[in-house]
């Protein structure tokens, strides 16, 4: 049994993660920014935090409500996709920010905040996208999400250096999945990409660390 922290748990892949955990067995605390979804979460046996990771007044009460948990394994699902442009359409500002805050600031101000309670060896998943893979880029869709996922990916990495084994940090592709954000037409359901992403973080070693992996566990360029 693990105690896993996911954070943007409202719905999509971050709510099938708890779904998922919880089945399993596994003690879990559950994110999420509005009443309503929070309510829901407890119904099904997740302790529930209040985080909006786009908002610093609320990152910062983040530590007294995780106060005394020590956690396994750390999902940071909470995303934006922002325009969905095919060009160069530049972004507003409001739209940059928004995009920035939530992908990157956040990741950038939550996990700072979670060292007290990672158990030795945690494995951290962050949930970026191979759209921010600049190796494997063939077109410029959506160029701010894309560039917010490249900026997560190097994140990622700097968290798995800034950790040095003490615990392990992974940037994740989910794959293309049937969410609100993935869409109906995406590849694959929720259920197939959460069981991948858990087996993936269940099965890191110290060498995986810093690296950004296919929620089949193949290993993805940056
Ligand atoms: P959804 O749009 O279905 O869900 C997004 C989740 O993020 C919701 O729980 C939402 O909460 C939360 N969230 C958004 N902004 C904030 C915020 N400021 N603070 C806290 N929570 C926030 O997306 P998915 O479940 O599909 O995606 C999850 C992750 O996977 C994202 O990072 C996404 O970029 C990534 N991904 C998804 C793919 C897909 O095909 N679906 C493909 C590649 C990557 P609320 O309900 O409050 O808005």
């Amino acid at each position: 049994m693990s105690t896993v922290l996911v954070i943007g748990a409202s719905r999509g892949i971050g709510l099938e993660l708890v779904r998922q955990c919880l089945a399993a067995g596994d003690k879990v605390v559950a994110t999420v920014r509005g009443e309503a979804a929070g309510a829901a979460l407890r119904q099904l046996g997740a302790h529930v935090v209040s985080l909006d990771v786009a908002q610093l007044h609320s990152v910062a009460g983040l530590a007294w409500q995780l106060d005394g948990w020590q956690f396994d394994q750390v999902f940071y699902a909470a995303g934006v996709f922002g325009p969905r442009t095919q060009g160069m359409q530049p972004p507003s500002e409001e739209e940059f920010k928004n995009v920035m805050a939530t992908n990157v600031l956040g990741p950038m101000q939550v996990l700072p905040q979670l060292l007290d309670n990672l158990a030795p060896g945690a494995r951290i998943g962050l949930l970026s996208s191979r759209m921010g893979s600049m190796s494997l880029r063939q077109n410029p869709a959506g160029w701010l999400y894309r560039a917010s996922k490249a900026a997560l990916n190097s994140v990622s990495r700097d968290i798995a250096l800034a950790l040095d084994g003490q615990a392990l940090c992974v940037a994740l592709h989910p794959g293309w999945v049937r969410t609100d954000m993935g869409g109906s037409e995406a590849d694959i359901d929720v259920q197939t990409s959460v069981a991948g992403l858990r087996q993936v973080l269940a099965g890191l070693r110290p060498q995986h660390s810093g690296h950004f992996y296919n929620y089949d566990g193949e290993r993805l360029p940056w």
